[in-house]
């Protein structure tokens, strides 16, 4: 371990680290994705369509919590990406993509916009940029360099960024994260020009009575049984989310899944609400 982390050391040191890991994400990728090509050609067929890659399949590849996470996710009967038709696979995209892509394709027209796009996701920023300028950022901007290489190093808590400057944000499944999610809030809606559209979807219960959430602790052991993911701080319940957004000036109107049946096609998790926010 000791050796493990000095290793670590010297090649952030040397300014390695960020690009090998670019390196080893990009063929791990390249690797899965034959697998999956090959395992899952069984899956090809009619009903659910993949909004990345256009290939139609009977069902996509499930996908459930690691052990550590799965009591957490059950017991609160989390959404967050999990279940069936998760993953595409053919291009691997995930659940949480394709609802914002199916998102951006219909309900939304960004032509020209300046978009603050977080902790991109690569099919995604793929979409945006093909028709706006869109600005990636991250507080650790080296492990996203492989999806753009110009990122900016970004606390959300904290943006570098004069008031009113996008016309579009995403911060898609982040604020679960963040300590002090109000104040990225404030500054997410500070950033935003009026009218402007946040995409801020979250981890969310709605059968949890309040909002669970330890926002200062650091064991990520406790973060899996507690949140779900070893680097969660909260599990949402969502018509408290939304309320903390309403209360941070945003309004919210709440796209139920049942609702969103042009989106069902697309493999979209079973249950999850779309929230339509703008400033
Ligand atoms: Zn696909």
């Amino acid at each position: 371990m000791l050796i493990k982390s000095a290793l670590l050391n010297i090649l952030k040191r040397m300014q390695l680290y960020h690009p090998l890991q670019t390196r080893f994400i990009l063929c791990k990728q390249f690797v899965i994705k034959r697998i999956y090509q090959i395992r899952y050609k069984k899956y090809a067929g009619e009903g659910l369509q993949c909004n990345v890659c256009l290939k139609s399949y009977s069902q996509f590849v499930a996908s459930y919590p690691s052990k550590e996470n799965a009591a957490a996710i059950e017991k609160n009967e989390v959404i967050a990406g999990y279940g069936e038709n998760a993953i595409c696979p053919n291009c691997l995209s995930t659940n949480r993509e394709r609802l914002v892509i199916a998102a951006l394709q219909t309900l939304y027209t960004y032509d020209n916009f300046t978009i603050l796009h977080c902790s991109p996701e690569k099919y995604v920023y793929q979409l945006l940029s093909n028709k706006a300028t869109v600005v990636t950022a991250d507080l650790i901007p080296g492990f996203y360099q492989h999806i753009d290489k110009n990122i900016q190093l970004q606390d959300l808590t904290q943006l570098d960024f004069e008031d009113a400057y996008f016309d579009m944000v995403i911060a898609n499944h982040i604020l679960e994260h963040i300590p002090r999610d109000d104040v990225a809030i404030a500054e997410l809606y500070r950033v935003l020009k009026k009218n402007g559209i946040a995409i801020l979807q979250v981890p969310y219960s709605e059968t949890i009575t309040a909002t669970l959430e330890a926002p200062f602790i650091e064991d990520t052991q406790q973060q899996s049984a507690l949140f779900g993911q070893k680097d969660h701080v909260r599990i949402y319940q969502l018509q408290q989310y939304i309320q903390k957004l309403v209360q941070h000036q945003f309004t919210v109107k709440v796209m139920r899944y049942e609702s969103l049946i042009s989106f069902h096609k697309f493999g979209i998790q079973k249950g999850e609400c779309f929230l339509e926010i703008r400033k």
